[in-house]
């Protein structure tokens, strides 16, 4: 069996064979990367709360006490048919395979230049809050502008002001933000916004970035660095004889199946019957345990299949810096210290093995 990344649906299968090893399965885990770090805490990193080791997995580590091969190497393309995941160093066939392999950014309009970062992989946001450090910029006055205003971006706002105090940090969005959140949650953050000196510009289109200037339909503002936080799309495999939809989401149905041995979750898979699932965490964690059963399920070719059902309301805890966070449920809305208080300790519990 394959398991193609090393996303949250993998992580939690070596993590149950870590506890329940299967001796008798040829299990190989293939990724690009060696550390599979966990968004929920990310911000809590940039601030400085938490270490790079406190937020990711040891991918290689947790392969080896799972019993599963490890590879590190980018996968190219995945022949369904043919049953074979090719990367840019090899071929490898498989009976059984599991697709987990996120999203990448997706950019809607036309980049030039430098000072463009990603925020996904993940591991571009990491590298960059480190050179910043690195380049001595703890008490410059750099012009940092994030381009989307869902919990990504604002999140990141809030933490990186906190950790450059003297940054002029902008937040650019074509909707108003955090799209997803109460009217309450939302006042409440454009208030922090302000009371941080953190600025907002919502309803502004942006059209291009070139020469360190972003081109909006309301206005152009120069920059020295500016993060996409603007959406997602699938990470750049071609999927062979599956059935993808226009932004290269692999589609599934709701147990989280191509066919009776091929698998996808997280935000890798277009659930055909939730096709406006966002992509965020706090669904691919849910999914996992789905995933996990159902691939045993079809593993020992026992019982039936389980179906994945996304929970109406969802919990967000939206970390807005200084050990303070606001939650939002429904049409709840608290900002306070015990939102943080809670949100650390679910993702801590998280991190553990
Ligand atoms: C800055 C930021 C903050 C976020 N904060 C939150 C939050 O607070 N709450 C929330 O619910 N969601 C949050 N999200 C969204 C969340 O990160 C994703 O929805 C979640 O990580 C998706 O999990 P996944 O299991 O699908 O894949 P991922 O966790 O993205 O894992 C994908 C895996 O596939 C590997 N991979 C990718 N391409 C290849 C390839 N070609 N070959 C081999 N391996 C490959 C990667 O290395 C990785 O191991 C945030 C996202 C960002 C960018």
């Amino acid at each position: 069996m394959i398991l193609a990344g090393g996303g949250h649906g993998h992580i939690n299968i070596l993590k149950k064979l870590i506890k329940s090893p299967m001796k008798d399965i040829d299990i190989t885990l293939i990724t690009d990367f060696g550390k599979q770090y966990y968004s929920g805490m990310l911000s809590g990193f940039i601030e400085g709360i938490y270490s790079e080791e406190e937020i990711s997995f040891d991918v290689r580590e947790l392969s080896k006490k799972a019993n599963v091969n490890y590879v590190e190497e980018k996968i190219i393309s995945i022949d369904k048919n043919k049953k074979i995941v090719t990367t840019d160093k090899n071929e490898y066939g498989y009976d059984f395979l599991s697709i987990n392999l996120g999203s990448i950014a997706n950019v809607n309009f036309h980049v030039d230049g430098s000072g463009v970062l990603n925020v996904k992989p993940i591991s571009e946001l990491v590298a960059a809050k480190e050179n910043f450090i690195k380049q001595g910029f703890k008490d410059s006055r750099k012009r940092v502008y994030f381009i989307g205003g869902g919990a990504s971006g604002v999140e990141l706002a809030f933490s990186f002001k906190e950790a450059f105090k003297n940054f002029d940090i902008t937040i650019i969005t074509s909707g108003e933000i955090l799209d997803n959140f109460n009217e309450s949650s939302r006042k409440k953050v454009r208030k922090l916004l302000n009371k941080k000196n953190i600025n907002l510009v919502e309803g502004s289109f942006v059209t291009e970035i070139k020469n360190h200037t972003i081109i909006t339909e309301n206005g152009n503002f120069d920059f020295d660095y500016v993060f996409l936080t603007s959406g997602f799309k699938g990470v750049d495999v071609k999927y062979i004889d599956f059935d993808v939809d226009k932004r290269n989401y692999v589609t599934v149905d709701e147990r989280l199946m191509v066919d009776e041995s091929t698998f996808s979750m997280g935000d890798s898979a277009n659930i055909k019957r939730y096709p406006k699932l966002p992509k965020a965490g706090v669904f691919a964690i849910r999914e996992a345990p789905i995933l996990l059963e159902n691939l045993m399920s079809a593993l020992k070719n026992t019982g039936d299949k389980k179906a994945y059902a996304p929970q109406l309301k969802y919990l967000q805890i939206l970390n807005c810096g200084g050990k303070k966070a606001i939650m939002n449920y429904g049409n709840l809305s608290y900002y306070g210290k015990l939102s943080w208080w809670l949100k650390d300790r679910i993702d801590r519990k998280y991190m553990k093995v």
